[in-house]
Parts: structure tokens; sequence; C-alpha cells
């Protein structure tokens, strides 16, 4: 099957789980996401579950579900699915109950090894059987130190994920990954890992609730839609996060969505189905069609629109576009139709995109 996008009734009539990550989906840092509480409930209300699904390991699910309560949307503990708790999970299976490990990290990976049975240590001295690692901003070279004595004297190394970076407040920074890989850079031992995007822990989440028919719902491709692809479970992408409407269109297959929309309320609208309209390359979406013509794509976006039926837009990677949501979507399976037919559209061919 091709990675493309796929035609659907709302989600939320369809999906009976709805897999959902949390910085820029539902939140940006303090602030809640626009729309974001009320397409939650309202799709809820309709039969889509949600469960929340973060790569974050340091803060603890009773933290996360009172933030997310805090925006009016009803949220338990039990609703929060972290990395730490997938990490943990993962452990459980080469390890003994009672394993001695030294976690690196902040408090929510402490909590959730305690939880799973595991004997938290503090030193290489004290002999561990696993080293687990996973973001927190106090974290220092004495630490990944300790980490490396460790799995130097035979520890396993875990990581919760491998995230390379971190967005904060003031620019993009860090994240679990680098430091994984600064740890890997001294011993030369690749660890075990869990987070988006490997799949383990889409799969637990779903099994934790009995999920039949899950969706996942992210904001970036590298973690949340490639693990949507991972897992093969649809993936709904908004714009309320880091990917903007011009990095979809340059997706790459492994990491597409199966659903585009701007912000969460595309869980409670129908998504057209994608058509290859002709010989020539045409692609409908709803009422737009696309297709890449020698590298360049042109779009019919609104026959009913200033252009009229036979208004073609070619567009040009030095000027930005205003498209429709089906113009964009008609774009996103033109060109990766033409991407994986080995002609793909040059990036500087791509221009920014506004949906609306
Ligand atoms: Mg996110």
């Amino acid at each position: 099957m091709t990675a493309t996008l796929i035609g659907s009734p709302p989600p939320c009539d369809v999906y009976d789980v709805g897999l959902y990550d949390l910085d820029g989906v539902v939140y940006l840092g303090a602030e809640a996401v626009v729309h974001a509480a009320d397409a939650i409930a309202a799709a809820a209300e309709r039969g889509l579950r949600p469960l929340y699904v973060t790569n974050n390991s340091s803060r603890e699910p009773e933290e996360i579900a009172a933030q997310i309560d805090g925006f009016g949307v009803p949220c338990s503990p039990e609703q929060v699915v972290t990395s730490a708790q997938s990490v943990a999970l993962l452990l459980q299976e080469v390890l003994e109950p009672g394993a001695r490990v030294l976690p690196i990290g902040g408090q929510g990976l402490r909590t959730a090894l305690e939880h799973a049975g595991f004997t938290l240590v503090a030193s290489a001295a004290d002999a561990p059987e696993a080293v687990v690692q996973g973001y927190a901003p106090h974290l220092s070279w004495h630490d990944l130190a300790e980490a490396s004595y460790a799995i130097g004297a035979g520890a396993r190394h875990v990581a919760t994920n491998l995230d390379g970076s971190i967005p904060k407040e003031r620019g993009v920074a860090p994240g679990n990954g680098a430091l994984v890989r600064a740890v890997v850079e001294a011993t030369g031992v690749q660890p075990l890992a869990s987070g988006k995007p490997l799949p383990a822990i889409f799969r637990q989440a779903a099994e934790r609730v009995g999920a039949q028919n899950p969706m996942a719902i992210g904001d970036r491709l590298d973690t949340d839609l490639e693990g949507a692809r991972a897992s093969g479970i649809p993936g709904l992408l908004v714009l309320t996060g880091v990917t903007s409407a011009r990095d979809a269109v340059l997706a790459p297959a492994h990491q597409r969505p199966s659903m585009l929309a701007t912000d969460l309320r595309g869980l409670l609208e129908r998504h057209p189905e994608p058509r290859h309209v002709d010989d020539e390359g045409w692609w409908s979406c709803g009422a737009a069609v696309a297709r890449v013509d020698d590298g360049t794509l042109v779009l019919v976006d609104d026959p009913t629109g200033p252009l009229g039926p036979s208004g073609e837009q070619r567009l040009s990677g030095d000027r930005p576009a205003r498209v429709t949501l089906d113009g964009w979507r008609a774009l996103c399976v033109a060109a990766w139709d033409a991407a994986d037919s080995g002609r793909p559209v040059q990036p500087q061919d791509v221009p920014a995109l506004t949906i609306g």
C-alpha cells in the first residue's frame, strides 16, 4: 500500500481511541492550543476516547493530566502514556522483577520505574543491570559519566526516547537523543529505546484501553506521524505545532500523514478521498485538483473561486501561496505520487503555504 491520504467520514465517528500528542496539539508550553479542548471533548462525545501519548519522560502523568484538565478537558492520569512508562514496560521484558536500575532523568522516570517494580540505585558502584536515560533539564556531565561507567561495567543502556532536539521558549535545545548519543560516544554501546516514532509506545497505549481501531494525532512528522506509519495506524497531522503545510508536501513516505487538518476540528469533519484523475498526473481532493508538471506544482484550487474552473495556479518556491484545505491535500498527494514515481518536486520549488 502506498503511503498517501485516505478518505474518511469524520474520524471521531470511525475510530475508537485517539492517541493524541501533547505539545503542539493540546498545548503549547502553558497555553492551550486554539480549538483543542472543544474538539477533543466533542470527538469524545462521538466515541473517540482520548489517550495522551508523550515522549516527555520527566513529568508525572498526574501533573500532565492536571494541566489538560485545567483546559476544560476532563483527564485522569490513566489517560496519559509517557515514554517513561513505555520504557519501563520494555524493561520488564528483559530484566527480572526487582532488578537494580540507575535512572538518569526526571521524577516521572523514577516513578515509572518504581511502579514497574525495579530497585532504583544512584551510582555505577551499585552495579545496576540497566541505565535508563530520559530527558530532564537538570542533567549534568556527572550524570552522563555515571551512566557511562555503569554501561562500561556491563549494564544495559535503555533510553526513553531518541528525539534529537526539544523546542523550548527561547529556541531549539538538545533533546534526550542528543544526550543519549553523548553516552554512546563514550561507551560504543547502542541503546534499547522507546518513544515515538518507535511503535512500542502506540502499541502499549492501545493495549492499555483495549483499543480496536485507534488513530494517532500529532504535529511532528518525525515522531507522531512516522510512529503512526510504523504502527500501521492512521495518523492525522495538525498544523498547530512545529510542522508547516509546506513540510507535509515534502514528507518522505515513511513520515506521511494519512489525514491532514489545520487543527483538531479536523476530527469532526469529513476527509475527502484523493483520486487519481487522469494520465497527466492530476489528483483531485474535494473540489481541488493538483499535479506536478516538470517539477512545478500546479493547482486548480477552487473552481468556484476568482480563478474560475480553468484557473491554474503554478506555484513557485519564492512566492508564498494561499490555498484551501482541499487544495493543500491535493498538492500533497500529487507531490507524493510524483516523488514515488521518481520525479520529486525539489524543496526550493515548494512555497510557504497558508491554508484558508
Ligand atoms: Mg508535538
